[in-house]
């Protein structure tokens, strides 16, 4: 067995196991804590309590079990020191952002990121005295000529949930760590059963638990993991202040649905391969984004730092957008609509990025989600309407 193999097989065990807790009468499931303060039976014990209210439960902004315990979870998970849980992934991002750039400092961002990122840094540089410079994530050397004296971060995603286009970790850890710069990632394509970021030498990483982590399609939440260190400071900063604090019933859904995160990865990854895999042989599919297919650009990248794929990828046709959303529309399984990571398959269509342009005509991209459905009916519902996408439109037959 290698040790990716052995690493995986104890997430599993991860998942599924806790010591046994006495506090909580012993129950295997953590209750849900559905109160927004706690009482202290002595003046003196609440003084001692005041002394840290992120580690003591005083009040659920600060600190609840039931958030605390999912935290803990993601913290073993990751292979971090702590974690802090929030009501949703860009309420993570935003904290991390705003605990740890100041006035005056420069942020390095990954040109890819995920599009609400990219706003907040924008607006921030627009508004705070941030400066923010947009870089091809590929380009490795491109972030060591960006580095200025007062670059405070490197803010990666990888892969990328548009493109899946990756960044080298490793590299851009210990470039960063030569200037003192941070590192932070938003890892939830991945998740930490398919890539660990902090094992690379990255410092934060960030998810939206809204994906896999709940893997229900039913909550909203967010995460960042790291040392005991800045998530003190990010709890003090801006967990605390900004109060976007997970609440228990929600952390009680996202620990529901982290107990099958493994089984359902597994499904994910082999019917998405395989759905990808279909695409590719199509003459009028000019590409596809999937870091797991030959022929993916970072193709050693990608198995340097992945041990597996997500069920999110991308690709780019000849047909025109508003072909393909009248294809997306006739789809009897893909809903329409953004998000995924959960159970059920999606589709969203739009145009293709310039650089992907193919020869002639207005190209399209499409995102699908691969769910846990059969995925010998998904390919069947691909095919069903595809024939179509040659037939003339009232336009062409104008023409
Ligand atoms: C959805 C998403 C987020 C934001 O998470 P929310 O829970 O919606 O706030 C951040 N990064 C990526 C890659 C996402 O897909």
């Amino acid at each position: 067995m290698t040790t990716s193999e052995r690493d995986k097989n104890h997430f599993y065990t991860e998942v599924s196991h806790d010591a046994v807790d006495t506090r909580h009468q012993g129950a295997i499931s953590m209750p849900v804590y559905q109160s927004s303060l706690f009482a202290f039976e002595s003046h003196q014990k609440f003084d001692e309590a005041m002394q840290d209210v992120l580690a003591a439960s005083v009040y659920s902004r600060g600190n609840n079990p039931t958030v605390m315990y999912l935290e803990e979870k993601i913290a073993l998970l990751e292979g971090g020191e702590s974690a802090r849980c929030f009501a949703s992934g860009m309420g993570a991002i935003s904290a991390v952002i705003f605990a740890l750039v100041g006035s005056g400092d420069h942020i390095i961002c990954v040109d890819q990121a995920y599009g609400p990122t990219r706003e907040l840094l924008a607006d921030m540089s627009a508004r705070f005295n941030v400066e923010v410079t947009f870089i091809d994530g590929k380009d490795t050397q491109g972030f060591a000529d960006a580095i200025r004296p007062n670059t405070k971060m490197f803010y990666l995603e990888s892969p990328t949930s548009g493109l899946f286009e990756m960044q080298d970790l490793p590299a851009l850890a210990s470039l960063a760590k030569a200037h003192g710069i941070i590192t932070a990632i938003d890892n939830s394509w991945a998740t930490p059963y398919f890539q660990k970021p902090l094992a690379m030498g990255i410092d934060l990483i960030m998810h939206s638990l809204t994906k896999y982590f709940s893997g229900h399609s039913d909550s909203l939440g967010g995460v960042v993991v790291g040392s005991r260190e800045l998530i003190g400071l990010i709890g003090h900063r801006s967990y605390l202040n900004l109060g976007a604090a997970m609440a228990p019933q929600t952390a009680a859904l996202i620990t529901r649905g982290l107990r099958t995160l493994p089984l359902r990865l597994e499904r994910h990854q082999a019917s998405a391969l395989k759905i990808a895999k279909h695409l590719a042989s199509k003459p009028d599919v000019v590409r596809i984004n999937h870091p797991g297919l030959e022929g993916y650009p970072q193709k050693e990248l990608a198995e340097r730092q992945l041990t597996g794929y997500g069920g999110l990828f991308s690709f780019v046709t000849r047909h025109s957008v508003e072909k393909m959303k009248q294809w997306a529309t006739d789809l009897n399984y893909f809903r329409i609509g953004v998000s995924w990571g959960g159970y059920e398959s999606l589709v969203t269509v739009g145009s293709a990025p310039p650089q992907l342009n193919a020869d002639g005509g207005t190209p399209s991209s499409v995102r699908l989600y691969i769910g846990i459905e059969d995925p010998d009916e998904l390919i069947a519902d691909i095919e069903r309407n595809w024939a179509k996408l040659y037939e003339p439109t009232l336009e062409g037959q104008a023409l």
